[in-house]
């Protein structure tokens, strides 16, 4: 099946699915706790797609040229059933793979049902290994215990490879990296530094917070000698490396400093059923709306296809302090 491509020819192979806008933790790079207060409206129930109406979408998306799937939120974990979703996801033919991001609180109880569902791999959000600083970065909602033990719980259920991101913020957590790095290659994880973006409006995002991948690199390989590898596949956003020791590999996903647009093949839906074209989109279009009126699969898929075939997207490339003051959407409403 031909992929649909763009207007800088990049196919469409990946969906990333918000299944919820709320989030058990309150990140200071996505969810500042106080923008995101007990008192902030979330999306209500009756806005929010049902695991059908997902499902028709990704269906649709399949047979558009999609191929990978990844379950974001804000949390997903937090959303009921998920392995519901997924068991539906993965009936899907022309799925390849059904990943997902999780911030590792409940996955201890989940791991086991997700993975009997059909789901492949988890990567998990811990952004460092030291308790204080984690729960500064978290919004003090969480220890890293609970973490770790959804980490765990998933290696058991065999959602593996099993990926760990880490957003990097200098004089935040960037002292903790190499306990970090040190703490997945002894365990086999695959580690992803990713540098601080200007995700949406509210995290107060300055370049001088940013440490770029040369310098996380360079700071690795002083402690745990790295050399770098190719990529895996066309439109990998991880920079990736190896350690000399052959103890596993990490990588880095430099948005800001190494921008990887010209590669990107990533689609976004939110939980109120908008497609996003870019994670720095500034607007969505509405597939709820048209599917609830009655709008047919095909009518959905011209929709999907204009969308796609539209594309511009290169934020990256483009961004600049000014750029970083856009009214772009948040990413616990459109998933990282
Ligand atoms: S900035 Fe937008 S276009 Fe560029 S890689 Fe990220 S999501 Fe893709």
């Amino acid at each position: 099946m031909t992929s649909l491509i763009d207007q800088f020819r990049r196919p469409l192979r990946d969906l990333r699915i918000s299944v919820t806008d709320r989030c058990n933790f309150r990140c200071s790079y996505c969810m500042p706790a106080d923008v995101f207060h007990d008192e902030f409206k979330f999306l209500h129930h009756d806005q929010i797609l049902r695991y059908e109406e997902i499902t028709r979408l990704a269906r649709i998306a399949v047979g558009l040229g999609v191929v990978k799937l990844r379950i974001t939120g804000g949390e997903p974990l937090v959303r009921r059933d998920l392995d519901q979703l997924i068991a539906q996801l993965t009936s899907i033919s022309g799925v390849e793979d059904i990943a997902m991001t999780t911030n590792g609180f409940l996955l201890e109880k989940m791991a086991q049902p997700l993975k009997d569902a059909g789901l492949a791999r988890v990567t998990i959000s811990l952004d460092s290994l030291d308790n204080d600083v984690f729960r500064r970065m978290n919004g003090d909602k969480a220890d890293v215990a609970p973490v770790l033990a959804g980490i765990r719980a998933a290696e058991q259920a065999g959602l593996t490879p099993i990926k760990v991101n880490a957003v990097v913020q200098r004089g935040v957590n960037d002292h903790t990296m190499v306990d970090l790095a040190r703490f997945c290659k002894d365990n086999g994880y695959v580690l992803r530094f990713i540098e601080f973006m200007d995700v949406g409006t509210r995290n107060g995002w300055k370049l001088d917070q940013v440490v770029p991948a040369k310098e996380i690199i360079e700071r690795i390989d002083a402690a745990l000698p790295l050399e770098r590898v190719e990529g895996n596949y066309y439109g990998e956003v991880a920079e990736r490396h190896r350690y000399r020791d052959g103890g596993g590999e990490i990588g880095v996903i430099a948005s800001v400093t190494q921008p990887f647009c010209g590669t990107c093949t990533r689609l976004r839906l939110s939980a109120d059923g908008r497609i996003y074209t870019c994670l720095f989109a500034l607007r969505g279009t509405s597939l709820r709306d048209p599917m609830r009126a009655g709008a047919t699969d095909d009518e959905l898929a011209t929709l999907f296809a204009g969308v796609w075939s539209k594309r511009k997207d290169r934020y990256s490339e483009i961004r600049t302090e000014e750029t970083a003051a856009n009214k772009k959407i948040e990413m616990n409403y459109i998933g990282g």
